[in-house]
């Protein structure tokens, strides 16, 4: 049965890369019909406190990352640690060494085979490194405390891990591995090395480039499907041209070697879209309740609140946005920007034409979308200008604001008594 793990550091802070990591690997035991499992590799007693630990638990359950079995706490088997050492001098695998003769006593230090080793990754395709370059290295401190590479396998031996699927600043650190795999008598696991996350220069992705922890994407208001599906798409790809996935098609689509061994660049704006279409994805009510919330008067007319919700569907990329970018359809008070007032009603001629369209508005025998569209582009062709110097006023009249959703669509849902009164409201205030 495949068994693979997250073996995370906890520091208070869990990082996309790893996370990323996390969801490969339970994607792959998920794919597999096998068993997902947990390892916190807390030995650094200063930073792994309880709380770090509990940030690395509350972002794998926010992802719905469930797994297989309580989680193991490194810290709690250093005796295994240090029986596996005991066994590997007793092998003559290892030998106890003072080396800056410190005098503090003797760190046991494990011996390389001699020989070139290579293995397969599961990305990288056959990986080789010459024997001179493999030197021996320590494995418990002269202080007694088991070295990471030590612990790190051992703790995969025993939670019998089949597959390593981890990023690939450990690809160096893996040629120990097998030589401490092969010395313990051990089944050797697969290896997969997966490529960074970069920025739009090619560095490794960080809290500079923006949101660079699980817990900032979290208290954003993205969605963690979003999230799950956005990392499953940095360095892994269908082979086809999808790209939003629900999560059991994932798990249905998701195989090692499809990822890709090349950097993975974050992009901000693929991963807003990527939110949007989720957000989009999720029932009406969800979104109901959200306008609700965001503001409490879109609750007075069900209907009126539909439609606005369909006619700002396209615009709305999180949960976040909706006060600012729809706030105006259910107050008659809403603030005006002042740069786009600069610009499109203290210009020259834009109130007069603002009032001829408010003529005509009131004229039309039906007020829809289409008619809004028609007699606007009708009354920019007799009065000789372009379309969107009517089209950019009247936003602002009715909105406050110079983008959101389609105009005509906009105004058809605000309906032509309010078009009207803040049309008039508009031209009184600023002339
Ligand atoms: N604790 C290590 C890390 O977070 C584990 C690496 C591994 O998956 O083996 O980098």
């Amino acid at each position: 049965m495949i068994r693979t793990r997250f073996a995370p550091s906890p520091t208070g802070h869990v990082h996309i890369g790893n996370m990323r990591a996390a969801i490969y690997n339970w994607l792959y035991a998920r794919h597999h019909g096998g068993q997902f499992l947990l390892r916190m590799e807390d030995t650094d007693r200063e930073r792994s406190t309880p709380e770090a630990v509990q940030t690395v638990l509350d972002a794998m359950d926010w992802l719905g990352l469930d797994t297989d079995g309580n989680p193991v706490y490194q810290s709690q088997r250093r005796e295994a640690h240090l029986a596996a050492a005991e066994q590997l001098l007793a092998d003559g695998h290892a030998y106890k060494s003072d080396k800056g003769g410190t005098g503090r006593g003797e760190a046991v230090v494990f011996r390389m085979p001699g020989s070139d080793m290579s293995f397969a990754d599961g990305v990288k395709g056959t990986l080789t490194k010459k024997a001179e370059h493999l030197q021996d290295f320590v494995i418990v401190r002269s202080d007694g405390s088991p070295v990471f590479h030590l612990a790190n396998v051992v703790d995969d031996i025993s939670m019998q891990v089949t597959d390593v699927i981890r990023g690939d600043d450990h690809v160096e650190n893996t040629f120990r591995h097998l030589a401490l795999y092969q010395a313990l008598g051990a089944p050797v696991p697969k290896f997969a090395h997966l490529p960074m996350i970069v920025n739009a220069q090619g560095k490794p992705y960080s809290k500079r480039d923006g949101a660079a922890f699980v817990g900032d994407f979290r208290a954003g208001g993205y969605l963690a499907e979003a999230l799950f599906n956005y990392l499953v798409l940095l360095g892994w790809s269908p082979g086809d041209d999808r790209e939003v996935f629900t999560r059991p098609e994932l798990i249905e689509a998701f195989s090692l070697d499809r990822v890709q061994s090349s950097a993975a660049q974050f992009d901000w704006k693929k991963f807003e879209w990527m939110n949007g279409e989720h957000l989009r994805a999720l029932p009406r009510d969800v979104h109901r309740a959200q306008y609700i919330q965001a503001i409490p008067n879109a609750q007075a007319d069900a209907e009126y609140l539909d439609a606005v919700i369909t006619v700002m569907e396209e615009r709305i990329k999180r949960w976040e946005d909706i006060p600012a970018m729809a706030g105006f359809f259910f107050t008659d008070d809403y603030a005006y920007d002042e740069a786009a007032v600069q610009k499109r009603l203290h210009k020259e001629g834009a109130l007069d034409l603002l009032a001829a369209l408010e003529a005509a508005y009131a004229a039309l025998p039906d007020f829809t979308a289409e008619s809004a569209e028609q007699a606007l582009r009708q009354l920019a062709e007799e009065r000789g200008v372009k379309p969107a110097d009517l089209i950019h006023p009247v936003r602002i009249a009715v909105s406050g604001i110079p983008q959101g959703p389609s105009l005509f669509h906009m105004l058809a849902v605000l309906g032509r008594d309010r078009v009207l009164k803040r049309m008039r409201r508009t031209r009184e205030k600023f002339c």
